[in-house]
């Protein structure tokens, strides 16, 4: 069978391919499916906006779809940015303007708790869908550091790490993230 990953981010793809690869016969991004669509990510929660992106791309291609959405929530902003992660500055997608102004955030804050969130959806064209969620917990940093990764890894060292996940390497970050869980806590429930 053939599947649609609703993301045209080529970091997501090679991860959800490595770890979905024998599960389905042929794995397409969306723009190599050929669907141009942008579902309006309206959901006030990471489960509301996969399910809501996987579930349209699933109807209109008439082949499962599978969509996450995540970000990275932290304690002593009361779980900020949250679903709003990738725009937390404004812009989306500027990461260096999100990490800058989470380390403003937290100036003067002690508690430096915080964790990634990952929902994944997989939904087939009759409405159908296959859910799960992991957690990615850690702290923030005082100043980035790293070179790898994206988003907010330079400034999140993971419970029990002296590194950012920045520092780690794509293998020993794909073994613990919180992506890496749900698509195996998915994987389970096919
Ligand atoms: P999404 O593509 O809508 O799921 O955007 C999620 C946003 O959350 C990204 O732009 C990042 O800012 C942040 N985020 C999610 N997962 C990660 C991760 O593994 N590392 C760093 N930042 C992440």
């Amino acid at each position: 069978m053939k599947l649609i990953i609703a993301s045209n981010n080529s970091h997501k793809i090679r991860e959800i391919k490595k770890i979905l690869g024998e599960k389905f016969e042929q794995i397409v991004s969306l723009r190599e499916s050929g669907i141009d669509h942008e579902t309006v990510e309206d959901g006030e929660t990471f489960l509301e906006n996969a399910r809501k992106k996987a579930t349209e791309i699933a109807a209109l291609a008439g082949v499962p779809a599978l969509a996450d959405d995540s970000g990275i929530c932290v304690d002593a902003l009361g779980g900020a940015p949250g679903i709003f992660s990738a725009r937390f500055a404004g812009e989306h997608g500027n990461d260096e303007a999100n990490n800058a102004l989470l380390l403003k955030r937290l100036e003067n804050e002690e508690n430096r708790r915080a964790h990634y969130t990952c929902a994944i959806v997989l939904a087939y064209p009759d409405g159908t869908t296959v859910e799960a969620e992991a957690y990615f917990h850690g702290e923030i940093t005082r100043s980035p550091r790293g070179e790898r990764g994206f988003g907010y890894d330079p400034l999140f060292v993971p419970l029990g790490s002296s590194r950012t996940v920045a520092e780690y390497t794509d293998e020993e970050k794909n073994a613990i993230s919180h992506r890496a869980k749900a698509l195996e806590a998915l994987v389970l429930k096919l």
